[in-house]
């Protein structure tokens, strides 16, 4: 047999911002019989992550935030599984597919790109109770959460339990906590007005946060107008606190307030995918992938690396120490250097070095609002808010996601937002286990909780806390 070439063997592990990115450039740039491209997700599809939160809010399809890696990556093969190991001096990863099967991929050339996780402290409940804001199925779970306590709220006249359902915690003020919390917010207190024993005010909103201020992203004096537009919508800030426990819902902060809550939101912070601590690649000491400037790992030629799981030289900084920030404005614009430095190695060309000033950030914080600082210009209120909107639709990728994106807001803007809870979502089979005698486990003796006697529908109107 004659030793036929084959092709040289790309695989691209997750297919977020760099992944799909540096895929969408590979596949354009690459002639057809110069490479193989695989790219390996759990999921099928790349989250568009700055939308969640509007996504949350009902603002947005959550489906049309979200870009399946199928379509857009025609000339690339799919697996769609979790990598558990890198094993570089073999040239293999191994993945744990979707069907249960445990498979090795070879590569040539492999890039490093399984972003973050959620950064947890060892809080007493927090594992338990808390949930991250980094995925679309928590976008959606959220939603259907928070309107399905309003629901439930609205049926209680035992006010421990109604306090309970009607608070809500944030945990983080960076700008994921910050823009969930607002559109959560913004969501819930629209919502209440359908409601006949709700007021606005009943819905209670807490964040709290470590630092002293919040939103580093937009620099001091936009996180401090940031503060008082969140204190204008009536949401409980507290700044330099920490959440001492959450055990089965119960908050105690280290100031000494204390309250229950059904909805724990967990945003501090992120950490590089733990995956990486089965690798062979060299970390920094917060567990980062290094980099060279050309997003290669160090002395690992042929294995490029960027996002938010990489440590990569910030060389717009004077500060030689200076790494660029987990963030989609790095994400997008390493992909580009990234995808041309392996065509620059396959090709044996010079690379290019991974250069950006960081632009700035904008943020929504609810309908209408919004904050921003861009090449120092400091923008507030509706304008930076539609900053926000035309900047993030023009950065999804795709046509067919901004066109169906616009048509979500033209539709919300002329019917309202929808304010339906789909719970049953989140237990699909308790309406068919009730119909086909699937027999429900029912709680242990002592936590069964005591039948509590509502009054008569009129009368429950004016027990609740609705004045006018
Ligand atoms: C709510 C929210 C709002 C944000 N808003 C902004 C903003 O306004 N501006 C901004 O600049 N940044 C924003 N960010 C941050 C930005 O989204 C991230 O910095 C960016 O997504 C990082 O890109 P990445 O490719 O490194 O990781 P990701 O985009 O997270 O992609 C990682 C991919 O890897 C996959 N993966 C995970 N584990 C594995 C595994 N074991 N094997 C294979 N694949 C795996 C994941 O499924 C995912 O598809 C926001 C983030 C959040 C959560």
């Amino acid at each position: 047999m004659t030793g036929m070439a084959r092709n040289t063997r790309i695989v691209v592990v997750g297919g977020g911002y760099v992944g799909m990115y540096t895929a969408l450039r590979l596949q354009k740039k690459l002639r057809r019989d110069e490479a193989d491209i695989t790219v390996i997700d759990p999921q099928p599809h790349m989250t568009y992550q700055p939308f969640l939160p509007e996504a949350a809010a009902g603002s947005i399809e959550p489906r049309h935030v979200v870009v399946p890696l199928r379509k857009v990556l025609k000339r690339c093969h799919h697996l769609t599984g979790r990598v558990t190991r890198i094993d570089h001096s073999q040239r293999e990863v191994t993945a744990e597919l979707a069907a249960g099967h445990v498979t090795a991929v070879g590569y040539d050339v492999l890039v490093v790109a399984p972003g973050s996780v959620a950064r947890t402290l060892p809080i007493p409940g927090l594992a338990e109770c808390g949930i991250a804001f980094k995925t679309v199925g928590e976008a959606i779970y959220l939603r259907n959460h928070v309107l399905s306590r309003l629901d439930a709220a609205a049926t209680t006249i035992d006010p421990a339990l109604r306090r309970r359902l009607l608070t809500f915690l944030v945990v983080g003020g960076g700008y994921a906590g910050i823009e969930a919390l607002a559109e959560l917010a913004d969501m819930a207190r629209y919502a209440s007005r359908y409601y006949e024993n709700i007021n606005r005010e009943d819905v209670r909103w807490v964040l709290v946060e470590a630092a002293n201020r919040i939103m580093p992203e937009v620099g001091p004096k936009m996180g401090r107008y940031t503060v008082e537009r969140l204190l204008d919508a009536d949401i409980e800030v507290n700044l330099e606190t920490r959440v001492k426990t959450m055990e089965g819902g119960h908050v105690v902060l280290d100031d000494g307030q204390s309250f229950d809550t059904d909805t724990i939101i967990w945003t501090a912070g992120v950490k590089p995918n733990p995956m990486l601590e089965n690798t062979d690649l060299p970390r920094d000491a917060r567990g980062r992938v290094e980099c060279t400037p050309e997003l290669q790992v160090v002395d690992t030629p042929g294995v490029f690396c960027a996002g938010d799981c990489a440590s990569v030289p910030d060389l717009s900084k004077d500060d030689p120490d200076a790494k660029t920030s987990p963030s989609a404005q790095h994400a997008v614009r390493q992909a580009k250097t990234l995808a041309d430095n392996i065509l620059a190695h396959l090709r044996s060309r010079p690379m290019n070095r991974y250069k950006h000033d960081y632009a700035g950030s904008v943020a929504s914080l609810g309908l209408y609002k919004g904050v921003a600082e861009i090449y120092g210009i400091k923008l507030r209120g509706v304008v930076a808010w539609f900053m926000h909107r035309t900047y993030h639709v023009s950065r999804m990728p795709t046509w067919n996601r901004r066109v169906r994106i616009v048509f979500d807001w033209t539709g919300a803007l002329f019917l309202g937002r929808e304010i339906v809870s789909l719970g049953q979502i989140n237990d699909p089979r308790a309406d068919f286990d009730r119909v086909a005698g699937r027999p429900s486990r029912p709680a242990p003796e002592g936590e069964r909780p005591e039948p509590v006697r509502n009054p008569p529908p009129e009368e429950r109107i004016s027990a609740g806390s609705r004045t006018a």
